[in-house]
C-alpha cells in the first residue's frame, strides 16, 4: 500500500463515515494501512494517506496497534501547546503545530463497539492530525503563510535530496 505524499490532491479529499459491522473490507484495509505505518516506521496513519475515503485510523504509540472508525473529537481543553509535527505524507520536515492539549475522542472499533478515549500529550495531538487527514488537512495547511512558505521549501530540499 502506497503512503500518498503532499501535494497529492488525494490527500485534499475528505473520507466519508463506515460501519465496520456492514463493511466487511474494513480488517483488511486496517491490516494493510498497519503494514505500510510500520515500515515506514510511522505511529499514525489515516486511510486518506493510502487513497481510500473512509474514516478510519490506525496508530500504535509503543502499546500495540489500534485501529478506531469514525473518530471524532467531543471535548477539547481550551489550552493549546505548540509541538513538533512529521507526517508520512510530508516525509523529511517536523513543523510547530499548536493542538489542543487534551481531548475526548470518540469512535467505533472493528467490532462495531462505540470506543470513547481521553487522550492528552502524544496521543491527543495525534487523534488531531489522523482527524485532519480524515478532513483533508495536512500540517502544512495548520501554519501561518510565513511558516507555510518556509516548511515548503525545506520540504522540497528534502525531496530533491531523498530523490
Ligand atoms: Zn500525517
Amino acid at each position: 500500500m502506497r503512503i500518498l505524499r503532499y501535494p497529492d490532491p488525494g490527500l485534499k479529499q475528505r473520507a466519508v463515515e463506515v460501519d465496520p459491522v456492514a463493511d466487511p473490507t474494513l480488517r483488511d484495509l486496517v491490516a494493510r494501512m498497519a503494514r505500510a505505518m510500520y515500515d515506514a516506521e510511522g505511529i499514525g496513519l489515516a486511510a486518506t494517506q493510502v487513497g481510500v475515503l473512509k474514516r478510519v485510523i490506525v496508530y500504535d504509540l509503543e502499546d500495540g496497534l489500534h485501529a478506531l472508525c469514525n473518530p471524532r473529537i467531543v471535548e477539547r481543553s481550551d489550552d493549546l501547546e505548540e509541538g513538533e509535527e512529521g507526517c508520512l505524507s510530508v516525509p523529511g520536515i517536523s513543523v510547530p503545530v499548536r493542538r489542543s492539549a487534551s481531548v475526548v475522542c470518540e469512535g467505533v472499533s472493528l467490532d462495531g463497539k462505540r470506543v470513547v478515549i481521553e487522550a492528552e500529550g502524544l496521543l491527543a495531538r495525534l487523534f488531531q492530525h489522523e482527524i485532519d487527514h480524515l478532513d483533508g488537512t495536512v500540517i502544512l495547511d495548520r501554519l501561518d503563510p510565513e511558516q507555510r512558505k518556509a516548511a515548503l521549501k525545506a520540504y522540497h530540499e528534502a525531496q530533491s535530496q531523498s530523490a
